[in-house]
């Protein structure tokens, strides 16, 4: 096993490896993808591309681990994913560094998402209380019945670029502490992060096999999405890809959970806190450069705020300071490529030429000493339809739509018109209206002057529409009840010769 610290996954040709059964390995494909730094254009290293013989190989590794870690008491399994928990706050510096130079958000928010990771975690150390069953006595004479959830075997989770600790940690911790093995295929664009956590957990004693990272794209998805020994799967990404990944585990019998794409809607009534609410609505459009799956993308005042708030928000834009995530001065680092640069681009062009009014125009900005950077300033549309591009597509990047309404009526109807239902959030004095939003609103998060209600690991994560397909959210006790099956078993315990009786299960 390496002794590398965590400094880095990229062993001494510059490249990262799969980590399977407790070892950097590099498989039998010889496909690499290149990782940039977002913030110079420059590559960082290469990353392995399995093929479908590799993913074979990683998945019987898991196989084998599964047989012998399901049988660890809960209290070892617990002892283990503290002392995880542990390495990792230690190590959470260097992590954050890794973050922030391969997917370019900002120090603060690469520390932001360990620490949201590692709530997963703090609840996953109670499996013990989790996984405490059902019992019943005497549902019948000498009968008791009890349920037991069991896991399920070899589990995988297929994430995103955007929070490359973050989302896996929604996962593993969980499925991992409910006996399962795990298999993780992280983005191929900022790879790094998956190899770290998983020697992390091996340092901490988990056995070698329980947690192995495969790197990849479509081909090692589908080897994944077809492998008879995969017996469930969570993904988390885009829209069109989260369905494909649905359909297909879906038609190979598999358990999926998949999460796609978003377009979140922070409605603001008249009688909201101008400052409040425009502080808002930045640190939600633009933290992580729009990069988040919560993040705040069209903002839909209602009646008379409009002017007010549109104003405040736009001074706030103003003044990001837009750089390289590794600098402290940053407030907004850069985007993931240069092709999303072009597709966003393309999409205000289009938002102009539709006639969206572009309050706060980012383009062309140039970032000192990150001439090849994947830099675009944060803007501000005003005016925006819902027939217009802009709005129906998911951006992902710092563009903020801003749609009028007249009504809280019509603002309703257009949030739950929207395919997608991830989050969506309303800012307001008025109780009644927060109760009529919370009652109404056809979304699976939703936010009362909060404009980011990503849930506590001990609720769950999930959204409505396009934004989820399969019907459990993602962690908190929805999350031990994906990676367990139920088993109820009834029992009799009697010496008492009752005699043979043909009927269907006596009551008494
Ligand atoms: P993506 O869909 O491009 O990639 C996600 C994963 O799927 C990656 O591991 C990738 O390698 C794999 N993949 C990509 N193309 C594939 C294909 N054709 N076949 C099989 N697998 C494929 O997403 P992304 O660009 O990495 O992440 C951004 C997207 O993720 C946004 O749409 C965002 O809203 C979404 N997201 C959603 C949530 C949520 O909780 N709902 C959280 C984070 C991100």
């Amino acid at each position: 096993m390496t002794t590398r610290t965590t400094a880095t996954a990229r062993n001494e040709n510059g490249q990262i490896s799969h980590w399977v059964n407790g070892s950097e390995w590099k498989g039998d494909s010889n496909r690499f993808a290149r990782v940039d730094n977002p913030a110079t254009g420059r590559t960082l290293s290469k990353v392995h591309l399995a093929s479908k013989a590799d993913v074979n190989a990683v998945v019987s590794s898991s196989r084998m681990a599964f047989e012998s870690w399901r049988h660890f008491s809960l209290r070892k399994r617990a002892e283990i994913l503290l002392g995880f928990r542990e390495l990792l706050v230690r190590h959470s510096g260097e992590l954050a560094k890794i973050i922030s130079s391969e997917n370019g958000k900002t120090l603060a928010d690469a520390a932001g998402e360990i620490e949201r990771g590692l709530e997963v975690a703090d609840f996953a150390c109670g499996i013990a209380q989790l996984l405490k069953g059902g019992h019943s006595e005497r549902v019948a004479g000498e009968v008791d019945t009890r349920s037991l959830r069991q896991p399920i075997g070899v589990v995988a989770g297929i994430t995103p670029f955007n929070f490359p600790a973050m989302v896996p940690m929604w996962m593993f911790p969980i499925a991992i502490a409910c006996g399962n093995s795990f298999v993780l295929k992280p983005s191929e664009r900022d790879p790094s992060a998956a190899v770290v956590l998983a020697r992390l957990f091996e340092q901490a004693g988990l056995p070698a096999g329980v947690f192995n990272v495969v790197h990849g794209d479509r081909e090692a998805v589908d080897a994944l999405l077809h492998h008879p020994d995969v017996a469930a799967l969570s993904f988390v990404g885009s829209t069109p890809i989260a369905r494909y990944v649905y359909e297909t585990a879906a038609s190979q019998g598999k358990r999926v959970q998949a999460l796609g794409g978003a377009k979140n809607h922070m409605i603001v009534l008249p009688d909201a806190d101008v400052a409040q609410a425009a502080d808002a609505a930045v640190s939600a459009a633009f933290g992580s450069a729009g990069q988040r799956c919560m993040a705040v993308s069209v903002m839909v005042p209602v009646g008379e705020i409009a002017d007010p708030l549109i104003t405040a928000i736009a001074e706030r834009v103003e003044r990001l300071r837009v750089g390289e995530g590794t600098d402290p001065q940053t407030d907004m680092g850069p985007v993931i490529s240069a092709k999303q640069v072009e597709r966003i681009l393309s999409l205000i062009e289009s938002g102009l030429s539709e006639g969206a009014r572009l309050v706060v125009d980012g383009r062309g900005l140039r970032v000192e000493g990150c001439e090849n950077g994947y830099f675009l300033g944060a803007c501000l549309f005003d005016h925006v339809t819902a027939n217009m591009a802009i709005y129906r597509e998911e951006i992902f990047g710092p563009v903020l739509n801003t749609v009028r309404c007249s009504s809280f009526d019509e603002a309703l109807e257009l949030v739950n018109a929207n395919p997608y239902g991830n989050g969506a959030a309303l800012f307001t004095r008025d109780g009644a209206a927060a109760n009529r939003f919370e009652r109404e609103v056809e979304a699976g998060m939703v936010g009362i002057n909060v404009p980011i209600p990503v849930p506590a690991p001990f609720h769950s994560f999930g959204g409505w529409g396009d934004s989820l397909f399969g019907d459990t959210h993602i962690y908190g006790e929805e999350g031990v009840h994906f990676y367990t099956r139920g088993k109820v078993v009834t029992s009799r315990w009697t010496n008492a010769k009752a005699g043979a009786d043909l009927g269907f299960q006596p009551a008494s």
